[in-house]
């Protein structure tokens, strides 16, 4: 979808703002730019809408040099989005909101009507904030109409220039995490810059780490925080960067253990048996749609009548494909040795569940399925040390 071959950029003055940048962004893939201010993220965003023309190298979008391509044409398929936000602050929210409509000769009604569209889905309601005008927001919300002002005429890409940057971190944690929901259903093409290593993390598919004017690395958010391709990366990624992988880490079927199962209309002297066989010290209980009910534990089945009479309500669960940070959190709040982990999108089957040391496995798992080459006892020590 996008792609930049061997791309520079100097200014008169000399500085070299970007150097030689060759990368490639599919279609539907959010990419974060992630580096410390001065390193090249916004010329680089710059270069792709035409509002700075590089000094070598080419940027292809849908494989056409856009160098070819009439910049007020190019930018119709490029939404922007800048910390400053820029609206009118003369007009309302919902003109704001439409300017792009508008510019594109569309019906004022028409416009209108996806400007309310689009503000209803950045979580603005229209009947309350369509008539205000800018000053009559709060920074978050301004950041909505932003987004909401660049997704108007649906362009395959976005580019989002620190758009929280400006907010608290309050704000911008859910500013975050409603993009995300949002990208995952309008899966445009998404280049994404900021300095803040824990949002290009939360956001990316994919994370470019910008040194001076340089990527240092391009990789999933995992490789990224587990297997640093430089000092420099692993120094800007910060120590903490063990617990970072936790949450981008998702919880997989093949991560689980599988303890003794039993029916809730199963006879306790059963239960009994099946945890004697396997050594185990209790078992899951499901009902009969396989479904969690919850868990038996060993001294329960010296009684009598059925596993129903003596299960417990299970409480700690998850759906398989939660971040690793979730379950460890999930154990934690429920003091918990275990948690149970169920198919959410299909039927709520039970999976199997996720311990302390499946829980590591997982983790190292993480850096490792990314066939680099990290010698296996550095990963260890790093594990162990908790870096
Ligand atoms: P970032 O967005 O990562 O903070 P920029 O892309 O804005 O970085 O800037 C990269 C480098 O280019 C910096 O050293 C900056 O000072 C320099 N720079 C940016 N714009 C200009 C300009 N118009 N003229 C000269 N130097 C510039
Ligand atoms: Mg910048």
């Amino acid at each position: 979808m996008i792609r930049f071959e061997h791309v520079s950029k100097r200014y008169p003055d000399g500085t070299t703002a970007v150097d030689d940048l060759s990368f490639e962004v599919a279609e539907g893939e959010l990419v974060t730019l992630v580096g410390p201010s001065g390193c090249g993220k916004t010329t680089t965003m710059k270069m792709m809408n035409r509002l700075i023309e590089p000094t070598s190298g080419r940027i292809l979008l849908d494989g056409e040099d856009i160098s070819t391509v009439d910049p007020v044409q190019l930018r119709r398929r490029i939404g922007y989005v800048i910390q400053q936000v820029g609206l009118f602050p003369h007009k309302t929210v919902l003109d704001n909101t439409a300017t792009v409509p508008h510019l594109l000769g569309w019906k004022r009604g028409k416009g209108r009507e996806r400007a309310a569209e689009l503000l209803d889905l950045v979580g603005l309601d229209p009947g309350v904030y369509g008539d205000r005008y800018p000053d009559q927001l709060s920074g978050g919300q301004r950041q909505r109409v932003g987004v909401a002002r660049a997704l108007a005429a649906d362009p395959p890409v976005l580019l989002m220039d620190e758009p929280f940057g400006a907010v608290d971190p309050v704000v911008r944690e859910r500013l975050q995490s409603e993009f995300r929901k949002l990208q995952s259903t309008l899966r445009k093409t998404v280049l994404f810059v900021t300095h803040d290593m824990d949002e290009a993390v939360r956001l990316g598919d994919r994370i470019a780490v910008y040194g001076a004017g340089r990527i240092e690395q391009f990789d999933a958010p995992a490789a990224v925080l587990g297997a640093p391709a430089t000092e420099y990366v692993a120094d800007f990624v910060g120590a903490d960067r063990g617990l970072k992988r936790l949450s981008v880490t998702p919880i997989e079927e093949s991560d689980l253990e599988q303890p003794p199962v039993v029916r809730l209309d199963d006879p306790v002297a059963d239960a009994a048996r099946r945890l004697r066989a396997s050594d185990a010290r209790w078992a899951v209980v499901l009902d009969g749609e396989d479904n969690l009910h919850g868990w038996i534990s060993a001294e329960h089945t010296q009684l009598a009548g059925t596993v129903r009479d003596h299960a417990r309500r299970m409480e700690a669960w998850l759906p398989v494909g939660a971040p690793l940070k979730q379950a460890f959190a999930t154990m934690l709040q429920h003091d918990a040795g275990w948690i149970a982990v169920i198919d959410e999108r299909g039927d709520g089957r039970f999976l199997g569940v996720l311990t302390p040391a499946t829980l590591h496995e997982a983790l190292r798992r993480s850096t490792t399925a990314d066939a680099r080459d990290v010698a296996r006892s550095e990963v260890e020590l790093e594990t162990v040390s908790g870096r």
